[in-house]
Order: C-alpha cells, then sequence, then structure tokens
C-alpha cells in the first residue's frame, strides 16, 4: 500500500461536502463586498518568500518545501499567499488597474512542520487582500469581511485580537528598548530568541518556547512607543470595530510571525481548538510590494485556516449541508432502467438531484442503495406506473410510501 505523504490527507465526501459549502460561502461573501479571485500558482521562485517573508522567520527558516527543479533553479511550494499575491501584483502591472484593489484566495500552503492536530503539511487558507489604501478605512472593511464570512458560518464564540507593530518610524525605538530588556536576560532565552536579539527582537514575543515565556512577561508593550500617525490609525481601527459592533481585544503583546507587517495586526482564536488555536492572522503589509522591487504601494490582509476552521465549524452550519440527493431512483426491473435515467435527466433539468440504482437487481437491493447514498426519498419505477406516468415515491426517512403523478414531484 501506497500511503499519504506526511502531513498530508485525503478529503473524501461526505465531509468534503461541508469544504464545497465553507468556500462557497466564502465567495458569496468575498463578492458581495467586489473581491476578485486570484489564483497565482503552487510553486515559486525560492527567493520570493525569503525576500518577501523575512530570512528569521519560522517558515523561512524551517518550514518550506524547497527544491531545485530539473535545471537547478530554487523552488519553494508557496508556505502562504501574500508573498504571491504582491509578486503577482507586480508581475501583472496590476498597479494600472482601478485601486483599491481588492482580491481573494482558496487553496493549500505547504509548510514543513510537525504534524499534530491543526497542523498538517500541506493545509488549506483562505484569504484576502486590499491593495493601494494607507488609510485605516481599509483595516475596518477587512474585519468586516473577516466577521461577515465567521458569522454566515454561524460562528459566536470566537476572539479578535488587535495590536498595532508600528512603522518604520517608531518601531527602531521599540527595537531598542525589547533588545536592553533581552541582553540582560539573555541566559533565559531558547537559542532561537538569543539570536532574535539582534535579528528581530519583536518575533521574541511571539516564541512558544516554555523557558521564554517568564522573560516574555518582563518586556515593554509597544504601546508607549508608537508614533502619533501609528496611534491615531490605531484608534480609527478601533472606533471603527465598536461602530461595526465587532467585539475585539487589545492586545499589545500580539506580534506575527512574518516580517512584513506594519501597524495594524490581528488574529482570532477559538476556545475549542487546544494548542492550535489561531483560525486567522493578519494585517497591514505597507512595505512588502516595494521591498520585492514594485511601487510603493501598501496592502492589508488576513488568511483564514481553512482545516481549523472546519474543525470547529458550528454544528448549526454544518446540519444544513446536505450531501444526499433529492431523488434515487430505483427500477424494479432492467426494462425500467432506461426510462430511470430519463426521469432523472428531467429532475436534474428541473434543478434536483437525482441518482439511479444501476444493477437492475430489482426493488430490495435498490432500496437498500437509496438509503446508503444519504437521498431524501426513493423513488420507485415499475411497467404499470411507467405505463401510467407515475411513480411511487418512498420517504426513506419515514418509510412513507405514495403513488404521484411524475409530473407532479
Ligand atoms: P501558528 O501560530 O498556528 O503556527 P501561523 O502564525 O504560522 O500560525 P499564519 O501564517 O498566520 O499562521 O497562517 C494563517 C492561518 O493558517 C493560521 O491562523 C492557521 O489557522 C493556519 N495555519 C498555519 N499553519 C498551519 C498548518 N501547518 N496547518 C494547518 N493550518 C495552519
Ligand atoms: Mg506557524
Amino acid at each position: 500500500m501506497i500511503a499519504t505523504v506526511k502531513g498530508t490527507r485525503d478529503i473524501l465526501p461526505p465531509e468534503s461536502f461541508v469544504w464545497n459549502r465553507v468556500e462557497a460561502v466564502a465567495r458569496e461573501v468575498f463578492h458581495s463586498f467586489g473581491y476578485g479571485e486570484i489564483r497565482t500558482p503552487l510553486m515559486e521562485p525560492t527567493e520570493l518568500f525569503t525576500r518577501g517573508i523575512g530570512e528569521d522567520t519560522d517558515i523561512v527558516n524551517k518550514e518550506m518545501y524547497t527544491f531545485p527543479d530539473k535545471k537547478g533553479r530554487s523552488l519553494t511550494l508557496r508556505p502562504e499567499g501574500t508573498a504571491p499575491v504582491a509578486r503577482a501584483y507586480i508581475s501583472n502591472n496590476m498597479q494600472t488597474l482601478p485601486h483599491p484593489l481588492r482580491l481573494y484566495y482558496i487553496g493549500p500552503m505547504f509548510r514543513y512542520e510537525r504534524p499534530q492536530k491543526g497542523r498538517y503539511r500541506q493545509f488549506f487558507q483562505i484569504g484576502a487582500e486590499i491593495l493601494g489604501p494607507e488609510e485605516p478605512a481599509a483595516d475596518v472593511e477587512m474585519f468586516s469581511l473577516l466577521v461577515d464570512f465567521l458569522n454566515r458560518l454561524e460562528f459566536t464564540d470566537l476572539a479578535v485580537g488587535l495590536n498595532s507593530v508600528g512603522c518604520e518610524a517608531c518601531r527602531p525605538g521599540y527595537r531598542a528598548a525589547l533588545q536592553a530588556v533581552l541582553q540582560e536576560h539573555k541566559g533565559e532565552l531558547c537559542v532561537d530568541c538569543v539570536r532574535r536579539i539582534d535579528t528581530n527582537p519583536l518575533r521574541v514575543l511571539d516564541c512558544k518556547e516554555a523557558g521564554c515565556q517568564p522573560v516574555k512577561k518582563l518586556l515593554p508593550s509597544i504601546g508607549g512607543h508608537l508614533c502619533e500617525t501609528c496611534s491615531a490609525h490605531l484608534r480609527f481601527v478601533e472606533e471603527g470595530l465598536n461602530a461595526l459592533k465587532i467585539r475585539f481585544e487589545l492586545n499589545d503583546r500580539l506580534v506575527r510571525g512574518l516580517d512584513y507587517y506594519t501597524r495594524t495586526v490581528f488574529e482570532v482564536v477559538s476556545g475549542r481548538l487546544g494548542a492550535q488555536n489561531a483560525i486567522c492572522g493578519g494585517g497591514r503589509y505597507d512595505r512588502l510590494i516595494s521591498d520585492l522591487g514594485g511601487p510603493k504601494v501598501p496592502g492589508i490582509g488576513f488568511a483564514i485556516g481553512q482545516d481549523r476552521l472546519i474543525e470547529i465549524l458550528p454544528e448549526s452550519f454544518k446540519a444544513k449541508v446536505k450531501p444526499g440527493l433529492d431523488y434515487f431512483i430505483v427500477p424494479v426491473s432492467p426494462n425500467e432502467l432506461l426510462p430511470a435515467f430519463e426521469l432523472a435527466a428531467k429532475l436534474r433539468e428541473q434543478g434536483r438531484s437525482a441518482g439511479v440504482a444501476l444493477d437492475g437487481k430489482g426493488l430490495k437491493k435498490g432500496l437498500k442503495f437509496a438509503a446508503a447514498t444519504g437521498a431524501v426519498s426513493a423513488l420507485i419505477l415499475g411497467e404499470e406506473e411507467i405505463k401510467n406516468g407515475e411513480v411511487v415515491v418512498k420517504n426513506l426517512a419515514t418509510g412513507e410510501q405514495v403513488k404521484k403523478k411524475i409530473d407532479e414531484l
């Protein structure tokens, strides 16, 4: 037997019906806000991620699927969606399009991580990006979009965390303040955090190592270091969320695992997920496109982890996803097989879903198949029924049977 690659899995029906429904709701919501789908390649030049995401991040340091192709070019399976969107913006000269540009994506991402509950090597993200506006109104729109989607999935118990990680003007001061405290406690930090003191001290706030937690408590928060522009930006976002009645918590320790964020960062967590509790991360990336050699165009976006989202999807939503057919047609003998196909075609034309018992082995077997498909009703078609333009409708839940004219179905 050939097994799946470690950290990957097959998603089968009926579960895939739930995945499809979630994606359909995402598309409906995104389209209702004027977002268009962008489909970028699953593989990109490695340089896109080393330059875009940053060298001293978990993703670039340890999680990328990087390999040479037959000509020796270094390729990487995309670990996230924002850097590819920024690359596509530049490659396709998208600055000539009307702005703001509103884009979304749905698809697999790849990270070489230790597989566990809620953490896979191939996982799926649903993400959105708005490119162009520097104004905090764009940040508010992002939250509005995100919360609208989560509400339609009937979530009621998610928590939104919000912070600002500052900008080129104020972050250096905060970095220095962090470095001063971190130097004093160097001996208590993990090896990664010791390195981060110089390369990226903000990332220490995101470290999950048990040993680093006490030091994290001693670190200053960014709040007092934000410049006037960044503070005003954050205040506007807070007011916007209040006006939209979006519940959130200001968390001045929140930083995100990617280097490209500026100002607004946020995440959505669920209390029902255990250790891997984040279902969504996002933030503003005003320098990403220009860092990759494009024009100076700000952006903001989020990415939802679809695997985790589905893991905690409310039962009320799942109950409405109906994988079964409306009708399953059971020909009583092989003579009724072709008329059964015709009837099925007619029902499908009317927008119903219908299947046919293919083996023509009679009523008992056919009804057993019908029940196994999860169909709502079986339609029994015998010689006499065909003669009269009728069919026997059997409700598979109650077992109740009635004869009906085919036209009345
Ligand atoms: P985590 O802290 O869980 O490692 P992250 O900060 O690496 O998350 P992001 O890069 O922000 O994650 O990706 C956005 C979302 O994608 C996460 O909130 C999570 O729901 C999901 N995600 C990230 N990595 C994985 C993975 N390996 N398997 C499943 N889902 C993932
Ligand atoms: Mg991660």
